[in-house]
């Protein structure tokens, strides 16, 4: 007898909660018998453990990923008058932090087999006043670091990588974290290694930027109550810190059950998907389909009970905060891909049949 044609959640955040619950309780309660919240072991401890899974030499953990990235840039001394190329195609953080440290975020347009920002487009929007390259790992695969390094080299520019969509992904076998100037992290639940909360953080193989990035997450200071730099307050805190130690332990296995719901779309569905870049691994962040009948494609999924979501349906140049930021036809890739993409149900919850049966959606609706 055949079960009832069951619905398939986008992203199901109670499941992953679920899995890992008993750990997670003895980890908060860890906490609260310390009494120790900001700044203690617990951060040190998974700072550590990251620095080491990303290869980099120092993880300074904040807030957000929002912060991360401001952070970063701060740190490299980014600000007023100051030019950074961001991808036209990526979620709004990365433009908002150029915004928020006072200086200009520049797009470049996106490859539109792979929606990655495109190195030849990054090249073009290079002028006099840029100071930075700030490339996306999009959607969990790694942008063409080979090429944006060679061009911030040939330009002395800042490279900074947000990898909010990448944790365990790696470029031409090296982990994404150690390979930039600085990379920025989000761990927003949602995201492949998640807290239960808001959280951040920056990697880098640069002790001064390490230095000042700690001091600036903790109002300009290392001594207590000496500031040495005009800092904010932006800090992982032990709870999230010690959540995020168990995640870590998980997240091998919960990328691997994402690349096998990944292959199976893949195997069923042609050329829909976005394409795969050679240099680097997919984790998988969000699996990106593309089809000029994008809606009906959405409302006929949602009528069969599977949820799925668009990132991002208004690129950023199009979004009121950047009025007059090039509403024209700058970036038609990124233009085109707002109208066509579409975000199929992906996550460690997903099963083979949960795939099947988005698979079997789809193909009705091919017809
Ligand atoms: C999630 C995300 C961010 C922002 O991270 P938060 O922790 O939500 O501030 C930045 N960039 C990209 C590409 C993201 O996906």
């Amino acid at each position: 007898m055949a079960a009832p044609a069951a619905g398939v959640p986008f992203l199901d955040l109670r499941a992953i909660t679920a899995e890992h619950a008993a750990e997670l309780q003895a980890a908060l309660a860890r906490v609260l018998a310390s009494g120790h919240f900001i700044l203690g072991p617990e951060l040190e401890r998974f700072e550590r453990a990251w620095a080491a899974r990303v290869d980099a030499r120092h993880c300074v953990g904040v807030g957000s990923g929002l912060d991360a990235l401001v952070l970063a840039l701060w740190a490299a001394g980014i600000g007023p008058g100051d030019e950074v190329v961001v991808p036209a195609h990526t979620f709004v953080a990365t433009w908002l932090a150029v915004t928020r440290c006072g200086a200009t975020p520049v797009g470049a347009d996106a490859d539109p087999t792979t929606g990655l920002v495109d190195p030849d487009a990054v090249a073009a929007a290079i002028t006099p006043r840029t100071r930075a390259l700030l490339p996306v790992h999009l959607y969990g695969q790694t942008a063409d670091l080979t090429r944006l390094q060679a061009l911030a080299d040939r330009h002395g520019l800042v490279l900074i990588d947000d990898a909010a969509q990448a944790h365990g992904a790696e470029h031409r076998g090296r982990p994404v974290g150690g390979l930039a100037d600085a990379t920025a992290w989000s761990f927003y639940p949602g995201k492949n290694l998640g807290a239960l909360g808001d959280g951040g953080a920056v990697t880098t193989d640069d002790d001064a930027l390490a230095g000042r990035l700690r001091m600036l997450r903790n109002y300009g200071s290392r001594e207590k109550y000496v500031h040495e730099l005009a800092g904010t307050n932006s800090r992982l805190d032990e709870l999230q810190a010690a959540a995020l130690t168990v995640k870590l332990g998980h997240l091998e296995t919960a990328n691997a059950r994402r690349a096998t719901v990944a292959a199976r779309y893949r195997a069923r569905l042609g050329d829909l998907p976005l394409a795969q870049t050679t240099w680097g691994t997919h984790v998988h962040h969000l699996f990106v389909v593309r089809h000029p009948a994008r809606d009906a494609l959405q409302a006929h999924l949602a009528g069969r009970g599977i949820q799925t979501l668009v990132h991002y349906p208004i690129p950023p140049h199009r979004q009121a905060a950047y009025a007059g930021a090039g509403g024209g036809p700058r970036f038609p890739v990124a233009d085109a891909l707002a109208r066509e993409v579409l975000s199929l149900p992906i996550g460690p919850h997903l099963t083979a049949a949960d795939a099947d049966r988005v698979c079997d959606a789809v193909e009705a609706f091919l017809g």
